[in-house]
């Protein structure tokens, strides 16, 4: 499906960009059959009831480590919905229905919240084994890791601060070059590699790992991307800095935009320790900056390459038609749009149909593992948050369009 050059072109026109709707429920769920649609509306309705978005992952860990009889009940059900599969070949299926459908998948090694130094070298491997699927196969156009994965929060935010022990300085040493491994891994072997943003009072460190990655690797074509949450007031500020420091010593950047997932954990810290919160005062200032920084990077496209990761409609709009209105490929691979799995598939399917480069996150992992991350999308899709509203109205109508 993708040529020579790494385009991806079977689905690409030149004369259909500006007319992109998300509104198109055929095209969104075409994928999925009546009985999928109808288990997706259930489980989106069973995220209103906020007992059992709060409490669920952790019951259900107990009830696993208890050796009680639900992995299969998870597994059919909430696991499906936003999970690949426990291993790399159990995402092959989903991931070859996307890939069928112009959709690429990113494998995340989703496992969460556990440290230790034979757990970050496993998780290293894995994350490597990942990038090799995208290496040998088109369906897999990027990998992603976040650096807590491969090395300890505590080494990050002490390193953020500049508080490391002469032992930690060490121990940092090694995370790095954990971390260098794996981007050279990834550009050895041809791949395009996301590192996920974390949390402020770490994501110094990170930021500074990542723009030496960079630096090295990143001077002709864009292999390494660094992640921006744009729901931080900081961070045009810096994404304007770091323009200035890359076209200076001459490299380029890859840039994926967010707006940011742990709003509340950001507000509750600052709060507490009294500092001014990082974050946006409102929705609205998160949503100005994130148009902002895609139009800069859009502007400065000659040496930044994007990937738009957002569920939100405007955004997404706004760059498939800065792109149509400046004539750029709708196939160019300098702008990519990503998605979660199982989530805004009305985005993802049809920017497909119309020839863009669009991703979806596709996580992963044993099930007791990937539990803290199922219980931030059931957060992220509950009555609280407002998303499920979208999703739901999206299925219903669906399922109102097939039935009539
Ligand atoms: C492919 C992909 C990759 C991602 N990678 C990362 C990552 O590396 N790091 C990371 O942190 N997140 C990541 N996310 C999650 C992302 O940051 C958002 O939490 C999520 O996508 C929701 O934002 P949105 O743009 O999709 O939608 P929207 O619904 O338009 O925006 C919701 C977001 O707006 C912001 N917001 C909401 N209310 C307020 C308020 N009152 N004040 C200020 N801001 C507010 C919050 O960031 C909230 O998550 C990723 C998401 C995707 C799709």
């Amino acid at each position: 499906m993708k040529t020579k050059t790494g385009n991806w072109s079977i689905f690409a026109s030149t004369n259909s960009m500006s007319k992109i709707s998300f509104d198109n429920t055929e095209i969104a769920f075409k994928h999925k059959s009546d009985a999928e649609l109808k288990q997706a509306k259930w489980l989106f309705s069973v995220f209103n009831y906020s007992f059992l978005v709060k409490y669920g992952p952790a019951l259900t860990s107990v009830a696993l480590k208890l050796r009680l009889p639900i992995k299969g009940l998870v597994k059919s059900t909430i696991f499906k919905q936003f999970c690949g599969g426990e291993t790399i070949q159990e995402c092959d299926d989903t991931a070859d229905v996307l890939y069928q459908r112009g959709v690429g998948s990113i494998l995340d090694y989703s496992v969460e919240g556990v440290e230790g130094e034979e757990t970050f070298i496993q998780n290293a491997k894995e994350i490597k084994e990942t990038i090799l699927s995208a290496k040998r196969e088109e369906k897999f156009p990027f990998a992603v890791f976040k650096c807590t994965g491969v090395g300890r929060f505590e080494i990050f935010e002490k390193a953020s601060n500049n508080t490391l022990s002469e032992k930690e300085s060490v121990e940092f040493e090694t995370t790095k070059a954990r971390l260098e491994d794996i981007c050279k891994t990834a550009v050895e072997n041809g791949v395009r590699l996301l590192i996920d943003a974390e949390e402020t009072w770490i994501q110094d460190s990170i930021d500074e790992i990542a723009m030496a990655m960079m630096q090295k690797y990143n001077q002709r074509e864009v292999w390494i991307y660094n992640t921006l949450q744009m729901y931080r007031v900081d961070r045009l500020e810096y994404l304007n800095k770091t323009l200035g420091i890359a076209k200076n010593l001459g490299f380029k950047l890859g840039y994926k935009l967010v707006r940011g997932a742990y709003m509340e954990k950001e507000r509750a810290r600052a709060e507490e320790k009294n500092y001014d919160s990082p974050i946006q005062p409102d929705k609205e200032s998160t949503d100005r900056d994130f148009d902002r920084a895609l139009t800069t990077c859009f502007e400065h496209r000659e040496m930044v390459s994007t990937c738009l990761g957002t569920h939100n409609e405007n955004s997404s709009k706004l760059l498939a038609d800065l792109m149509t209105k400046e004539g750029v490929e709708v196939n160019d691979n300098r702008f990519w749009f990503a998605q979660l799995y199982g989530m805004s598939d009305n985005i993802s399917f049809n920017l497909a149909q119309e020839g863009f480069n669009v991703a979806k996150y596709l996580p992963y992992g044993p099930i007791q593992a990937v539990l803290p991350y199922l219980g931030r999308r059931a957060q992220e899709n509950s009555s609280v948050s407002g998303q499920v509203g979208r999703e739901m109205s999206l299925i219903v109508s669906e399922l109102k369009r097939r039935k009539a």
